[in-house]
């Protein structure tokens, strides 16, 4: 074991503050990795806020990692000590279901899957697992993914969760040369779901409630913008997009964007909020065989190919590094949807 220093809820509404922890010693198959950088995703503010069912306190979230390796286990192939590697929402799946012998260990049939926080912790070296708001991780290897050394790190740090769940549902769904692609909502996801379906070669299509972010969709890759919130503008768009990908953290009307969907199309939800969104029509589904999908995240076999692609592609997150004693004001700012585009701890703010 070895004691750990992160930062913690302790409950839903307490300020983020320093909690000592034990790691498990690397096993035989473990990479232990001392963390550089851990991005800020908001499915880590619904957890530490309670705002999904579950959250055991205290709460050390973090599922967008990258470090250094510090110690391996005698059958750890690919990783080496003073190398880089990376974890993201998933340190364990059952391994022998379908699901995760395909590949896609997020859909593991048997419900078996270790988040990477807030999951029982399956080594029984804390109650449940612990992210990387903290110092040290230690990873089966086969959760932990390779990074290049060419690209800056902390802007690496949001692939692992925001990367793969933006790149996956649009591989998925068939975004390309082409196609017509919606994004909903400019912050972590969105930002990268609109380099991704640019980088596959779609006509990209930010939809954003916020007029200020415009600029930088165009920069960051979108053909066209549209303020959501103008229903003239909503309208020019009726019946044409072959996937809209909803990022949005809240409950909203889906109407407004499964009547832009032409035949066929899929409005594929990836935001979680606390509460349903609205009931949506059925008969805007049905009168063009449209649909209404949900994605998580993506297999690790995927996650690697993603993080591959980025590096052959020179494709990173826009992101701001903060220390991480400043992770309360960064919720608060998440909030207010005022990220650009993804917030990423600095773990030398902790040693
Ligand atoms: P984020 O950085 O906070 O971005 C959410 C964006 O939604 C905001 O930047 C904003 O963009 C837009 N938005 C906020 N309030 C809105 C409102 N009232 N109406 C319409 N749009 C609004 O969050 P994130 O980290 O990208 O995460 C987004 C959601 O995905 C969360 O629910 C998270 O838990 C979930 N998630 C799901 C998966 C999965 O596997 N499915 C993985 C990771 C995260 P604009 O300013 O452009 O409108
Ligand atoms: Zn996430």
């Amino acid at each position: 074991m070895s004691t750990t220093l992160g930062f913690a809820a302790f409950d839903a509404t307490a300020p983020f503050a320093p909690f000592r922890f034990e790691r498990r010693a690397p096993g035989d198959g473990d990479v232990e990795i001392d963390i550089l950088y851990c991005g800020v995703c908001h499915s880590d503010l619904h957890t530490a806020r309670g705002e999904w069912e579950g959250t055991v306190y205290p709460c050390v979230p973090g599922h967008e990692i990258v470090g250094r390796v510090t110690r391996v286990g005698a059958s750890v192939e690919g990783f080496e000590v003073g190398g880089l590697a990376a974890v993201g929402c998933m340190v364990d799946s059952c391994g022998a279901c379908p699901s995760c012998r395909e590949g896609l260990e997020q859909y593991c049939e048997r419900g078996d899957v270790t988040w990477t926080y807030n999951s029982p912790d399956k080594h029984r070296a804390a109650p449940v697992t612990y992210g990387g708001y903290s110092t040290r991780i230690v990873v089966d290897q086969r959760f932990c993914l390779k990074v290049s050394d060419k690209l800056h790190l902390a802007a690496v740090a949001p692939l692992l969760c925001a990367g793969i769940t933006t790149y996956s549902p649009l591989k998925h769904w068939g975004a390309g040369k082409g196609k017509k692609v919606g994004v909903v909502g400019l912050g972590g996801l969105g930002h990268m779901g609109v380099k991704f379906a640019h980088a596959f070669g779609a006509h990209t299509v930010l939809f954003t409630t916020s007029p200020g972010k415009a600029e930088d969709a165009r920069r960051l890759g979108a053909d066209e913008v549209v303020i959501s919130k103008d229903a003239s503008a909503m309208a020019r768009h009726a019946g044409s997009f072959d996937i809209i990908l909803d990022t949005v953290a809240v409950p909203h009307d889906l109407d407004a964007y499964t009547s832009l969907l032409r035949r066929d199309g899929a409005l594929v939800l990836v935001g979680v909020p606390e509460l349903p969104h609205p009931s949506p029509s059925v008969g805007k589904l049905i009168g063009r065989r449209r649909s209404i999908a949900g994605s998580l995240i993506g297999g690790i076999r995927e996650t690697q190919e993603m993080l591959d692609f980025c590096a052959e592609r020179g494709i990173v997150s826009e992101v701001e590094v903060i220390p991480m004693q400043r992770i309360d004001e960064a919720y608060a700012r998440m909030l207010r949807s005022d990220v650009k585009y993804r917030f990423v701890i600095d773990l030398a703010s902790l040693r």
